[in-house]
């Protein structure tokens, strides 16, 4: 590992949740609500989180919301990082690893999300910022194959056909240098439209883990609808982070549905606050993380 990283949060905090065999919520974060519950979720449970935000928080906000996330995470009293996940741009790439946040790294660390271009521009490109990244202490991810689907705030990909990761792919990637996996094994972005659709390649993703032991950390993409038989499966196969969506926020988005312009807006936060916290939490107990902070 580059002497840069040997102090890097975000790896230490996989490194031990694939020693300890639990799984770490990485939250996607639109909004301050979501923050305050992952931060309130983490300190209750006594469990390490990462949030994530996209590019799309740079897009919108500038630094504000990044300052934001990155407070949170640093004056928590649990281990929280914070991860921009899927930056599909080499321009908000650099930007986001140089963002400081009080004199620190804004980022812990920065998904490459290169799977837009033809595989050895991807993997050019990847090598390339993972050095950048690198070289200010911050850890780097990408997805060999391609994770099907959008998510809100991800560029799309349904263009594109998605296409399931390979051990040997698996390997030139880890060769980029990139410190986090995420493998496509029939897992992907946006909605399945039921459980019975979630069909995942276990072999697949067993054998991207022999592979990449002892050189990267696995994270998981796209778990909406995810059962916890099923996140509890991915994490014997070798998943530490569990990047969380709608698994966390459906209830926080049906409320506000319902909600809006029918009760004062600081209700709908506080309650709205609540709703994620609680699933969060329940999460957190799902894959193990309660109590490891
Ligand atoms: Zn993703």
């Amino acid at each position: 590992m580059p002497e840069k990283l040997k102090n890097n949060r975000a790896i230490a905090m996989l490194d031990a949740a694939a020693d300890g065999g639990y799984g770490v919520l990485g939250i996607v974060s639109y909004n301050l609500e979501t923050i305050v519950a992952a931060v309130r979720a983490a300190e209750r449970k006594r469990s390490p989180i990462q949030i994530l935000l996209f590019p799309w928080a740079i897009h919108y906000a500038n630094g504000l919301l990044v300052n934001l996330a990155a407070d949170a995470c640093r004056s928590a009293s649990v281990p929280i990082t914070l991860h921009m996940d899927h930056a599909q741009e080499e321009d908000i790439i650099v930007k986001a690893a140089d963002m400081q946040t009080q004199g620190q790294n804004s980022f812990d660390s920065i998904m490459i999300d290169m799977s837009h271009y033809e595989k050895e521009e991807n993997l050019a490109k990847t090598k390339k910022l993972v050095a950048h990244c690198h070289a200010r202490g911050i850890a780097t991810e990408a997805e060999p194959g391609r994770i099907e689907g959008g998510e809100d705030g991800v560029k799309d990909t349904a263009e594109l056909e998605g296409l399931l990761t390979t051990p040997e792919e698996a390997q030139e990637f880890i060769d980029t240098g990139i410190d986090f996996l995420a493998p496509a094994f029939g897992n992907v972005h946006g909605n399945y439209y039921g459980v019975k659709n979630i069909k995942l390649d276990y072999p697949r993703l067993d054998s991207i883990h022999r592979k990449a032991k002892g050189q990267v950390r696995i994270v998981l993409h796209g778990t909406n609808e995810f059962p916890p038989d099923i996140l509890q499966k991915c994490i014997k196969s070798g998943v530490t982070r569990i990047n969380v969506n709608k698994l966390v926020l459906h209830k926080y988005n049906a409320y506000v549905e319902e909600n809006t312009g029918k009760v004062p807006l600081t209700e709908l936060m506080e309650k709205g606050t609540q709703l994620i916290q609680g699933l969060i939490e329940e999460h957190m107990d799902i894959i193990g993380s309660t109590g490891k902070a």
